[in-house]
């Protein structure tokens, strides 16, 4: 049942009265015996469907537009008629992307692999043995976070505000720390939050002074191409900005099909300077003869240009939208009078960053896993799994049915009452 008060006006004896309506409804759920996972952002099957027709490609025309024969070893920088393609959507020449493997969380990794162990293209020495810091905009995305702590890289949470991140705080950070060398970012349709950065926020994050010469942004554009609601946001040139403010070596580019085609079977593209990617082909030269060119053919045959990747998200949006629209009814109806949770309402990506009542994110996930919701752990969206506030929850909207979501999520509503209740009268 939803709440029709805001528990913020309830007096105690109001209160334990709705904590205990909220308790049966609890009662009620766990007798569900539901088993339902809301963690993570994965396409469903439905969508992966929508590129079947990848599996049949290339057949018998494996060869590439310059006559390359993709089956043999070489051709490391990618097919250039599939960077065509992505150059054009994200806003970078061919001359600076490369195409790569299925993962560009893989290029992410190796970029920092590459750095401790020998510094990048601006670096006096290895990383290794120095003390290593990344700004964090948080909420964030987990991975990219794993990754930095796994290298004992000190991470450091900034806030993220629907423009991109809180540019006082980085600024003053980068211009005083020499140790500050990174910075993660999620440019279009951030997960969890759904922030888009701004052109103005994006012009200076290339253009601020750091006090380190070989401070780097990962700029990973994931979501490039994911609408939801309304026009897709233009993909800014970054690199061309870093350029005209004098820094071509800050920004390093990410983007693949994992949304768009296979999760798992898609192509990662890397885009920088020429400086930087001479840097890397050097390094990656060591670790491959090439990447996989029959996928890339296939992609591209799939495609045809970029008007195909277009018409191909709008299937996407077709199935995704009508279930984040389901989620945030669900929200609005269930939490929305009692004003203890707010939540973003994403124009794109794959996620709704949800806000409980401060003090009880981990209760609620912790209730709705007995009940047999699985949500993504407390703090999996801050540095070191640490979210000050206990108050953020990351719902993925994209993997169960729209039946199963509107179980999960009503379920899921019933906990964050529960757990408000609780905690008001304690
Ligand atoms: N970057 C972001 C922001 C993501 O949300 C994800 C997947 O959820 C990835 C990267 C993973 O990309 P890939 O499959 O290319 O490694």
């Amino acid at each position: 049942m939803p709440s029709q008060t805001q528990f913020g006006l309830m007096n105690r004896d109001e209160l334990g009265a709705e904590l205990d309506r909220q308790r049966e409804n609890y009662a009620r759920l766990r007798d569900e015996k539901l088993v339902l996972d809301l963690t993570r952002g994965k396409p469903s099957p439905e969508q992966l469907d929508l590129s079947a027709a990848l599996l049949t490609l290339p057949g018998e025309n494996y060869r590439a537009a310059d006559g390359l024969d993709t089956r043999n070893y070489g051709g490391v920088t990618g097919l250039p008629e599939l960077r065509a393609i992505f150059g054009e959507l994200l806003g970078i020449p061919v001359s600076n992307l490369l195409a790569g493997g299925n993962a560009s969380l893989e290029i992410m990794h190796d970029l920092i692999v590459f750095s401790l162990l020998h510094g990048n293209s601006d670096s006096a020495g290895p990383w290794a043995g120095e003390t290593v810091k990344f700004l964090c905009p948080s909420p964030g995305y987990d991975r990219h976070f794993a990754i930095t702590q796994s290298f004992g890289i000190e991470m450091i949470p900034v806030p993220i505000l629907p423009d991109g991140p809180d540019m006082a705080v980085v600024t003053e950070l980068v211009a005083s720390d020499p140790a500050i060398r990174g910075m993660w970012a999620v440019p279009a349709y951030s997960n969890p939050t759904g922030a888009v950065y701004s052109e103005e926020v994006t012009r200076g994050l290339v253009s601020m002074p750091t006090a380190a010469p070989d401070f780097r942004i990962f700029w990973d554009n994931a979501y490039a191409v994911h609408p939801l609601v309304g026009e897709t946001v233009p993909a800014l040139d970054v690199l061309g900005m870093a350029a005209e403010a004098g820094n071509p070596n800050r920004p390093y580019v990410f983007a693949s099909t994992s949304k768009i085609t296979f999760a798992g079977a898609g192509v990662a593209f890397f885009g920088a300077s020429a400086d930087n990617l001479a840097w890397y082909q050097r390094n990656i030269a060591k670790k491959t003869i090439g990447p996989d060119k029959v996928n890339q053919l296939r992609h591209a045959q799939f495609f045809g240009d970029a008007d195909g990747v277009r018409a191909h998200m709008e299937k996407h949006r077709e199935i995704l939208a009508p279930k984040f629209a389901l989620v945030l009814q669900i929200l609005e109806d269930r939490l929305g009078a009692s004003k203890v949770a707010s939540w973003t309402d994403p124009k794109g990506g794959y996620f709704i960053s949800l806000d409980v009542l401060d003090g009880t994110a981990r209760r609620v996930i912790e209730l709705a896993k007995e009940a047999g919701i699985a949500l993504t752990a407390a703090g999996s969206a801050f540095p070191y799994g640490a979210d000050p506030d206990d108050r953020n929850i990351r719902i993925a909207p994209s993997f169960p049915s729209s039946g199963e979501l509107e179980v999960a999520m009503d379920g899921v509503a019933t906990c964050v009452l529960y757990a408000a209740a609780e905690s008001l009268l304690t």
